[in-house]
């Protein structure tokens, strides 16, 4: 088994509005390996997105990450903070959230890099793709030739730069090896022509090759971990399996891990080697791609299963989450499984309290993984389903429900008369 990269444990973010506290993720808790996928997949408002924000520590005001750690294999960045910061060091691990914040950002590059899910709104139109990409070199190359690497990379566009720019507007912050390097990233994603390509803007580009110039510009550092952000939500579907197709041709060249953001069940199966299953903020089941796919726990990760389309077995309706996703404000959420409302399993110990993650042992879905790490937020995870300790259908059917149902039934009986 390949050693951990990235450790990321009880990883909590809110968002302070003026409507109330939005509790965006819980607790969250995952690793990936050396060069694998890990997918985190989830529907839309389930704390995915801002999951990664909180890893690269990119989380805007309102947010605010509350507590938790993220423990980052570099032995190199270990020596370098260990006599400043040393609680922030275990062995080759370093939390980085408790390095000060311009090691935090010089990591951004060579150690972690992100494509999001629109480029056109990521790239800057009034700027040549080339000249883009360049600037990402450039950065990464002032940092690799000076060996205090945080402090050069922190400071890629000093105060030299600026008054230089300011004095010579016409003079490219980027070198010819840079632009050159650029061409080079650009042909390495498979765009046609590169130097040609590298002189035009993005609104000259289509959606699958602006997507290719946002991964250049990605690998411009050479990153340990690719966060990829539904990366191919924005395409047509010959141009996602291309761009899939390439993240997984990168990944095996480079050796670098990726972890896959998506609600598309799709993508996982097509890409990770683990994943996890996101809901209301948590992760509720995470395991490898089989434990996952063939044996899951959490009705809600059988639910999103049973929801797909089986192309060996195309008769049965596909079968529909009833309800919908809770809203996070912390005053509204209450202290018990936040899928209790939508789960046909529910049962009365559902309501005692949110579930703790547990490894899975329970029959019948079989016995405890080789890892031993396939788990779910689930009182499944360690015991059978018993009905008769049920919840009643409409346990969470409000009073008004079921006034406007009484009223709209009077309705039909007078219509009727
Ligand atoms: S803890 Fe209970 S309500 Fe929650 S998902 Fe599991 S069975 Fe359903």
């Amino acid at each position: 088994m390949a050693d951990d990269l990235l450790r990321v444990r009880d990883l909590s973010t809110r968002f302070f509005t003026e409507d109330g506290q939005v509790n965006a993720v819980e607790s969250v808790d995952f690793d990936v390996r050396d060069g694998e996928v890990f997918g985190i997949v989830g529907e839309s408002g389930s704390g995915k997105s801002v999951t990664a924000l909180s890893v690269i520590d990119l989380v805007e005001s309102p947010g605010r990450i509350t507590s938790g750690e993220v423990w980052y294999r570099n032995a190199d960045l270990a020596d370098e903070v260990r006599d400043d910061t040393p609680e922030a060091v275990d062995g080759e691990f370093v939390d980085v959230r408790r390095v000060p914040e311009n090691v935090r950002r010089a990591l951004r590059g060579p150690s972690f890099s992100t494509i999001f899910q629109d480029p056109m709104s990521s790239l800057n139109p009034s700027l040549t793709v080339g000249e883009q990409i360049a600037e990402a070199v450039e950065v990464q190359r002032r940092a690799r030739s000076n060996p205090r690497t945080t402090r050069s990379r922190t400071q890629g566009f000093g105060l030299t730069d600026l008054l230089a720019s300011t004095v010579f507007p016409s003079r490219s912050y980027v070198s010819e090896e840079s632009r050159a390097e650029a061409i080079d990233l650009l042909e390495q994603v498979g765009i046609p022509d590169p130097a040609e390509r590298a002189d035009e803007y993005p609104h000259e580009f289509s959606g699958g090759m602006l997507q290719r110039a946002m991964i250049a510009q990605a690998l411009a550092g050479e990153p340990d971990l690719l966060i990829a952000d539904e990366p191919t939500t924005a395409l047509d579907v010959t141009i996602q399996a291309q761009i899939l197709d390439l993240l997984r041709d990168l990944q095996e060249d480079t050796g670098m891990s990726i972890v896959m953001i998506t609600h598309n069940l799709g993508v996982i199966a097509r890409m990770c080697d683990r994943v996890g299953v996101m809901y209301a903020g948590e992760i509720v089941e995470r395991g490898t791609l089989e434990d996952v796919f063939d044996d899951p726990v959490h009705p809600y990760t059988r639910g999103l299963l049973g929801s797909i389309p089986d192309m060996d077995d195309p008769a049965p309706r596909l079968q529909p989450i009833e309800g919908n996703v809770p809203n996070l404000y912390a005053d509204e959420m209450e202290d018990r499984c936040y899928f209790a409302d939508r789960c046909p399993k529910a049962m009365e110990e559902c309501l005692d309290h949110p579930p703790e993650f547990d490894v899975e042992t329970g029959e019948p879905s079989g016995g405890r993984t080789e890892t031993g790490e396939h788990g779910a937020r689930c009182v499944l995870a360690q015991h059978e389903y018993d009905p008769s300790r049920a919840l009643p259908e409409d346990y969470f059917r409000s009073e008004d429900d079921t006034e406007s149902e009484r009223e709209s039934q009077t309705e039909e009986v007078s219509a009727d008369d």
